[in-house]
C-alpha cells in the first residue's frame, strides 16, 4: 500500500520511502518545522510498505543468508518490485519530462557518510527514494542491478533504516526554501562554513554567577564577528582535528 502523507504536488520536494514499517512515518517529521512544511507543500511524503510486494502465501519479505551465518536477509524480488513500482509509477511512455529522476538510496553503515554538502545537493534536486533495511540487510543483487547509492549515518549499527531516513529527511527539509523562517539562520551554522559553530548566548544576562562574554553585549558588530570567528576555529581545531586540516587546506588554496 502506498500512503501519501500530504499530497504530492508536482513542484513539491518528494520524498519516498520504502519500508517494513510505515507507521515510524512521518514521526518526527509530522512536527515542528518539517511538520509545518509538510502541511505547507513545500515538501510531499510517501511511504510505500515492502511487504505488499512479497508473493509468497506467506508473504515473506527476509530468508536466510546463503552461505549461513545469523540473521536474515531481504529478498531481491520482494526489494525489486517495490523500487520497481515506485519508478514505474510515474514513467508514462518515453517522454523524458515524465521519468521520476529521484536518486535511489539505500541507508547503510557501508555507505558513504552523510555531509551538509549532500543534505544541500539532494535539498537542489526533484526528491529522493529512501530504501530502508531490517535485519542483516538487502540482498546484494537488487543493490547492484538498481544501481543504489548507499549513504551511512555513521559508524555505528541502527536497528534499521526508518531512524536513519527520518534524520536524513529532517536535515534536507530544513534547507528546503521557505522551511526556515529566516533563510540565513542556516548559512552560518556548523559544517556550511567547514568549521564548528561559535557558542551562544541568551537572558538572563548573569545565570549562576556567570556572565555571558562582554564583547557579545558591547554592540560592536565587527568585534563580535571576529570573537565568533575566532571561537570557531578554536572549538574546530581542539574537537576536529579532521575539519580543522580541511578548513586550513582550503583557505590556504584561496589566500
Ligand atoms: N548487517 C549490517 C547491519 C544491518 S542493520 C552490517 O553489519 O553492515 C539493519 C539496517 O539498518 C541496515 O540495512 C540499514 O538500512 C540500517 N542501518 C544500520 N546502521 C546504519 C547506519 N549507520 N546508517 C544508515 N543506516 C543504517
Amino acid at each position: 500500500m502506498v500512503r501519501k502523507m500530504a499530497d504530492t504536488g508536482s513542484k513539491s520536494w518528494a520524498a519516498t520511502v520504502l519500508t517494513l514499517y510505515p507507521d515510524m512515518f512521518p514521526g518526527t517529521l509530522g512536527q515542528s518545522l518539517a511538520g509545518k512544511a509538510l502541511h505547507d507543500k513545500i515538501w510531499a511524503l510517501e511511504t510505500v510498505d515492502i511487504r505488499d510486494f512479497a508473493r509468497d502465501k506467506h508473504r515473506n519479505v527476509d530468508d536466510t543468508p546463503a552461505g549461513g551465518g545469523a540473521g536474515m536477509v531481504m529478498r531481491a524480488d520482494v526489494v525489486g518490485n517495490a523500487i520497481d513500482h515506485v519508478y514505474g509509477a510515474k514513467v508514462s511512455g518515453d517522454d523524458p519530462d515524465k521519468m521520476d529522476k529521484r536518486p535511489l538510496i539505500y541507508l547503510s553503515p557501508r555507505g558513504k557518510p552523510l555531509t551538509q554538502a549532500r543534505v544541500r545537493a539532494l535539498s537542489d534536486g526533484p526528491g529522493v527514494v529512501l530504501l530502508c533495511g531490517r535485519f542483516e540487510g538487502v540482498d546484494e543483487r537488487v543493490l547492484e542491478a538498481r544501481q543504489v547509492e548507499e549513504i551511512s549515518l555513521g559508524d555505528y549499527i541502527l536497528s534499521g533504516g526508518e531512524p536513519a531516513a527520518l534524520t536524513l529527511l529532517d536535515a534536507v527539509v530544513r534547507v528546503l526554501p521557505g522551511v526556515m523562517g529566516k533563510q540565513a539562520s542556516g548559512e552560518d551554522e556548523s559544517f556550511e562554513t567547514g568549521l564548528l559553530e561559535y557558542p551562544h548566548y541568551t537572558r538572563p544576562a548573569i545565570w549562576e554567577e556567570q556572565e555571558i562574554p562582554a564583547v557579545l553585549t558591547s554592540g560592536n558588530h565587527k568585534k563580535v564577528a571576529e570573537w565568533r570567528q575566532a571561537q570557531s576555529e578554536e572549538l574546530t581545531r581542539a574537537r576536529r582535528p579532521d575539519l580543522w586540516e580541511k578548513f586550513r587546506k582550503e583557505s590556504r588554496q584561496t589566500d
